[in-house]
């Protein structure tokens, strides 16, 4: 895109028009779930390395992130990751299959899961 865009921070007609709301990010992720028998909300949209993908704000993010940040009040930009449930899929971003936690909670995670 051009400069003159890049240049102005916000207002702008493109930024507007583009720049999805919460409310309209809620609509598209819901708009784009396979429910399944564990109730996991699965994402049928882009996906990279089985997360499911999207951009917001001019950013790339994983959709299980930004359904905690729409739903559980997650700050997109903190370091702690957003994890699932055990036995859930990656592309699933159901809230309550998804909580909070660092690196260390999700390499222990991980570690339960290779176990069982
Ligand atoms: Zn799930």
């Amino acid at each position: 895109m051009g400069k003159r865009r890049r240049s102005r921070r916000r207002g702008t007609k493109w930024e507007k028009k583009y720049r999805r709301t919460k409310e309209g990010m809620e609509q598209t992720l819901l708009s784009r779930r396979e429910i399944d028998d564990n109730g996991c909300w699965l994402w049928t949209g882009f996906t990279r390395r089985g997360y499911g993908r999207i951009m917001w704000k001019q950013k790339v993010h994983d959709v299980h992130r930004v359904a905690a940040h729409i739903w559980l009040g997650f700050d997109l930009d903190s370091d702690l990751w957003v994890l699932h449930k055990n036995d859930c899929n990656r592309r699933c971003f159901n809230p309550n299959h998804l909580h909070i936690g660092t690196r260390a909670d999700n390499e222990r995670d991980l570690r339960q899961r290779r176990r069982n």
